[in-house]
This record gives C-alpha cells, sequence and structure tokens, in this order.
C-alpha cells in the first residue's frame, strides 16, 4: 500500500458520511475537507439565479429523516445511511397507513439488501429509499406509521462549487471538472471529488505548458451554472477531462468526447496502451455526466472520461452497495496513474500557430520557396520538401500538434519537428 493510496482511504472515511446534494452544507464541508489538499476557492451562486433555461433551486438542508413503528421504535433512520432519505425531500411530520406510505417508498427490484438511491430535486417530495427486507417489515406494521423529515429549503441559500485554476505558460486551458452532488455514495462520485484533488495538487507541483481549470460542481445544474456564469473562459477550452467513477474494482475504461478524432481521445488511448492496462472504450453518448454540458452547442468542449468500473455498469450503481467496501485509495490511485498519464501527453503536445491564418503566405518572400528542384529531399512517403511545407503550414493553426500532423501524413513526428523549426525560424510560425 503506497502512501497517498492510505491517505486516501482516509479522506474517503472522513468525506464518505456527509450528506451532499446539488446545494446545501454537506456540499461546503466536503469542500472544505478538500482545501487541506488544494487551495480550491469555494463560491456561492445565488439560489433563484436564473442560468440559461433552468434557476438555481432554493438551498435544501436536511437536519434528520426516520419512520417509526406505533410503540416509537425507528424502523428507517437516516443517521444510520442518508441515502434512506430522497434528495431533496421536502419536510413532513404526519401519521400514515402503509397503503398511503408506499407511493413514497422504493426498493431495488433486484438486488433485496441494496437501498437504491432517488432524488427529487424539481419535483417537491418526499420519499424514503429502503431495502426489501425493511419494505417487507414495513408491509407487517400494525396500525399508523409515523413519518418524520426535518428538512426545509432556503430561497435566500445558494449552490457551492469549488475552482482552481492552476496557470501554466500557456492561457490555454484544460477543463477538469468532477461533481461533488452525491451523498453517501464511493465510487459515484466520491472517488472522482477525492482523486480530482490529488490530480490538482500534483499539477501544483509542476512546470506546466497549459493552465488547467479545475471545478468542483454538482452534476448538471452546477456544471450549467459555472458555464452561465465563467461563459467567456469556459468557451474558449478546447478538450478537458469529466472525473467520474474511478475507484472501483472492475477495470478501467474512457469515455470518448464527442469528436471521437479529437486529440483527447488518442492522447487517453496512447496513454493506456503504453501502461499495457487492460480497457474498455465507451464511444461518445448523449447520457453521461457534465459533458453533456460541457460540450452542448454554445461550449462544444471535448470532455473525455477515465474511470474504473464507469457509472451504468456496475451492479452497486446508485445504491448503498456502492460503499467504501467496493472503493479504496489503492484503486482510486491506480486511475489517478492514467489520469496523470495522459495529462502527461497534453504536457507533451508542441503545437504551432500560423502569424499568417488568412489565406496562404508568400513562401518565397520568406526564402521558404525551393529555388531549384535539386533542393527537394527525395519524397517521404509521397511528400516532397515542398509538400510537407505546405500540409505542416496548413495545420498549424494553433490547436493540431507536431505528432498529430506527422499521424495524419503518415510521417515521422521529427520531420514535421524539423519543418516546424525552420518555420519558426523564418517567423511564419510560432510555438503556441
Ligand atoms: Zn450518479
Amino acid at each position: 500500500m503506497t502512501e497517498i493510496a492510505t491517505e486516501i482511504d482516509s479522506y474517503l472515511q472522513r468525506l464518505f458520511p456527509i450528506m451532499r446534494s446539488i446545494t446545501g452544507p454537506g456540499n461546503r464541508e466536503t469542500l472544505r475537507i478538500l482545501q487541506e489538499l488544494v487551495p480550491l476557492e469555494i463560491q456561492e451562486y445565488l439560489s433563484g439565479k436564473e442560468v440559461y433555461d433552468w434557476i438555481i433551486p432554493d438551498e435544501w438542508q436536511v437536519r434528520d429523516a426516520w419512520i417509526k413503528d406505533k410503540d416509537g421504535n425507528k424502523l428507517i433512520d437516516f443517521q444510520k445511511c442518508n441515502i434512506h432519505l430522497v434528495s431533496y425531500s421536502e419536510p413532513v411530520h404526519d401519521w400514515f397507513t402503509f397503503d398511503e406510505l408506499k407511493e413514497h417508498l422504493h426498493f431495488h427490484d433486484e438486488f433485496p439488501e441494496a437501498i437504491p438511491y432517488y432524488t427529487s430535486y424539481y419535483n417537491r417530495d418526499w420519499g424514503f429509499c429502503v431495502n426489501q427486507a425493511q419494505y417487507r417489515q414495513l408491509s407487517e406494521c400494525e396500525g399508523r406509521l409515523e413519518i418524520m423529515v426535518d428538512s426545509d429549503f432556503d430561497p435566500y441559500g445558494s449552490l457551492t462549487i469549488g475552482e482552481l485554476l492552476i496557470p501554466g505558460r500557456s492561457e490555454q486551458e484544460i477543463l477538469i471538472s468532477t461533481y461533488i452532488c452525491h451523498p453517501s455514495l464511493a465510487n459515484d462520485n466520491l472517488s472522482g471529488a477525492v482523486m480530482t484533488a490529488y490530480l490538482a495538487r500534483e499539477l501544483l507541483e509542476r512546470e506546466l505548458q497549459w493552465s488547467y481549470r479545475f471545478v468542483w460542481i454538482p452534476e448538471t445544474i452546477g456544471a450549467i451554472a459555472y458555464c452561465a456564469m465563467n461563459e467567456k473562459a469556459v468557451r474558449e477550452i478546447d478538450a478537458g477531462l469529466v472525473v467520474t467513477t474511478v475507484g472501483g474494482p472492475g477495470t478501467l475504461g474512457y469515455k470518448q468526447s464527442w469528436q471521437k478524432d479529437h486529440y483527447i481521445n488518442s492522447l487517453i488511448e496512447k496513454t493506456f496502451c503504453e501502461s499495457g492496462k487492460e480497457f474498455v472504450t465507451y464511444p461518445f453518448d448523449i447520457h453521461g455526466s457534465d459533458e453533456r454540458q460541457f460540450s452542448s452547442q454554445g461550449f462544444r468542449i471535448n470532455m473525455a472520461t477515465v474511470c474504473k468500473d464507469r457509472y451504468y455498469e456496475y451492479p452497486q450503481y446508485h445504491t448503498s452497495l456502492d460503499d467504501l467496501s467496493f472503493v479504496n485509495g489503492r484503486q482510486i490511485e491506480e486511475t489517478l496513474e492514467i489520469y496523470l498519464g495522459v495529462i502527461d501527453k497534453l504536457e507533451g503536445r508542441r503545437v504551432y500557430r500560423s502569424k499568417v491564418p488568412n489565406c496562404e503566405i508568400m513562401l518565397s518572400q520568406h526564402d521558404l520557396y525551393p529555388k531549384r528542384g535539386g533542393l527537394f529531399r527525395p519524397a517521404v512517403n509521397g511528400y516532397t520538401e515542398l509538400d510537407l511545407r505546405m500540409w505542416v503550414l496548413f495545420y498549424n493553426d494553433g490547436k493540431v500538434s507536431v505528432d498529430e500532423i506527422a499521424d495524419i501524413l503518415g510521417v515521422e513526428a521529427n520531420l514535421i519537428e524539423d519543418e516546424c523549426r525552420t518555420l519558426e525560424n523564418k517567423g511564419v510560425i510560432v510555438r503556441v
């Protein structure tokens, strides 16, 4: 067991029991604990604020929730397991028959021992999630059951996010996003929130080429609010990673960003191939996490995800069985290494930008047009020296890297790098 794995385990233990949701004090507490690892800034977006097609909801807080039988025995207790309560449940304190209560109870069809995780963010309601034995016990109770949900909604509250900007030599940013809105669920997504902090901590120690924008946000509404509040900066971003479900015992995998051929996908694949680890490839899909917001029409960021037991795929997903017996520091560290490998690859990208993007440059004016046929290098893969020069000028738009141009043309990367140096010395392109 490495030092980092042990340390991650201790953070998992501390953070797991906290009641988190899309808003509320548990999210602040979570971010404050993560501040021990990295100097992330906690920001508050006020409830009621319009963010594109959405409105930041009232802040929800819950203190207690339970179901008691007629003799006062607590049969279901939120204090023992916070996913017993449907997230965003409205307050209630009343007596119900089982028949009346039934429509507010949820259990898992397939796994008798699992308590399922439910939310009701945008439909005011209340509910309890139980395992099948608890459901049976409630159904067999004589008389009425006492229901108590001690919660409230604060219209003057806020939605809490964490943000950390790590500057590199270039102002071009990579977005790294994770979500903090799930209560006691380990792989989805306490693993992601913690691993992201460790990733940021590592990058803080490095000299970086690119700048990195890290965000810890509630899923969906948090990402939407973040885009709305930071629209200009987010629009400039080309690529990023959504960190989710990174701590299971199963296979590593990656979900491609919306443009299959984007460099973020090939860098992840190369990282996996070099690591020798098996991995599953999930093509881009409209379902998933906050890539749905960041890749939407207004932003179109290529967001990929590296995961270990991806959401939807493992049977414990969104149940009480997604706990700390399923997730641990060693597994998270394994995924962290892949993320760091991807960062190394991102950092290794050599990218140039033409100083004359409007139409072709006049090669002869810059002494770049071969004067005599004899100056041509023999064709490489069918490209003459002039061909390569023109392709390099064509692709150097500040986004495509030397390696990617080499891959496209099917030639050695050092040939492209040499050509870029020549063009740089002539002052027609600059390294980004
Ligand atoms: Zn989830």
